[in-house]
């Protein structure tokens, strides 16, 4: 059924069936004026907010819509994780064309349940509206952190490692192999990542807690482009050693096939949402030594923080060269 025919208050309520009552903390959830939850007594707040525009951010020709509804809700949630909290509530606005089916929308709202039931999100709220042309969805997530374990882009020093959890590369080929038509059964890992990225929740907590990680960010845009966010805000340099940069064997086997570098991948994948952290270098080793690293939870050391003067490096080949950020970038394309 096209949305035109069912209208705003009947679309509301279909989403209501499928979102449900909400959790524990919710008082007033959707179908108010406005969403009340409970928040933990003693815990900072984090808020943070992601729009997606059809032919910008999602391609429905490629796309399934409920992967868009996974993603919408993920990239909102890794942001709140990267801060060293825990999510808990979102609201999502949406403008959407009358042509657009019901049964889309529908769709949508199962994706974005399905992580946020993954990681301990409530969806709230929201807003519908109609749009003339293309669909846009505006995601709102609230989270909560302890305040001995919140974690920002400007707390790194001089000296410490400069590390990523899990491999890149994996996003950016997921997105060339569905745009060009590839052969997705060859590269089923990398179009997982592009289409229902993992927020790396687990992780992050486990970074500030027993880590104690001096500043965090998630690779959204590409490493090149974050580790820039890094030194900027932390008033540091860099050196990155490219070949520490880990990238999954479909990475290496697309890039090969394409004929392009794999400093490409590995710097200026976007999407990947894998965290990139600093740590100072005594309690990385001395975590070392406990040998707390275990197999899914593995620390790639890729480089280190040096001065401001020295500015951002990349050794490649056993030369050095100027990291530029590159990557995604909404006005510079
Ligand atoms: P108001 O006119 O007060 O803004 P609405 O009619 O927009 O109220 O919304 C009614 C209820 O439905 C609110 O609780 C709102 O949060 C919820 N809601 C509206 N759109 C959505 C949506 N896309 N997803 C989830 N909840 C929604
Ligand atoms: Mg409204």
């Amino acid at each position: 059924m096209k949305l035109a025919r069912l209208g705003e208050f009947g679309l509301i309520d279909r989403i209501r069936r499928i979102v449900g009552e909400g959790s524990e903390g919710v008082v007033f959830g959707i179908g108010d004026d406005a969403a009340v939850f409970r928040p933990r007594p003693g815990w900072l707040t984090v808020l943070t907010t992601d729009a997606l525009v059809e032919g910008v951010h999602f391609d429905l020709r490629y796309a399934p819509i409920e992967s868009v509804g996974w993603k919408a809700l993920a990239i909102n949630l890794s942001d709140v994780v990267s801060m060293g909290g825990l999510p808990r509530y979102g609201v999502v606005s949406m403008a959407l064309p009358g042509s657009w089916r019901v049964e889309d929308v529908e769709s949508l709202y199962r994706g974005m349940m399905r992580c946020g039931k993954a990681y301990g999100c409530t969806l709230v709220g929201g807003d519908t509206v109609r749009s003339q042309k293309g669909g846009f969805l505006s995601v709102t997530v609230v989270g909560e952190v302890e305040e001995e374990r919140v974690v920002g882009r400007d707390g790194a020093r001089e000296g410490d490692l400069l590390c990523v959890i899990g491999e890149l590369g994996g996003s950016g080929v997921g997105l060339e192999v569905l745009s060009s038509g590839g052969d997705r059964g060859r590269f089923p890992s990398s179009v997982e990542r592009f289409l229902e990225p993992k927020v790396r929740l687990r992780e992050a907590r486990w970074l500030v807690a027993d880590l104690g990680v001096s500043s965090m960010i998630d690779i959204s845009d590409g490493l090149s482009s974050e580790i820039g966010h890094l030194c900027q805000q932390s008033g540091l340099g860099c050196l990155v050693w490219e070949e520490k940069i880990p990238l999954t064997e479909e990475v290496v086997l697309w890039a090969e096939e394409q004929g392009k570098p794999l400093s490409t991948y590995a710097l200026e994948s976007g999407e990947e949402y894998e965290l990139l952290f600093t740590i100072e270098r005594s309690r990385c080793e001395s975590w070392r030594n406990q040998k707390k690293d275990s197999k899914d939870l593995h620390i790639n050391v890729i480089g280190v923080m040096t001065r401001k003067e020295d500015g951002m490096r990349v050794m490649r080949d056993g030369k050095s060269f100027d990291l530029s950020p590159g990557g995604w970038d909404h006005f510079y394309r």
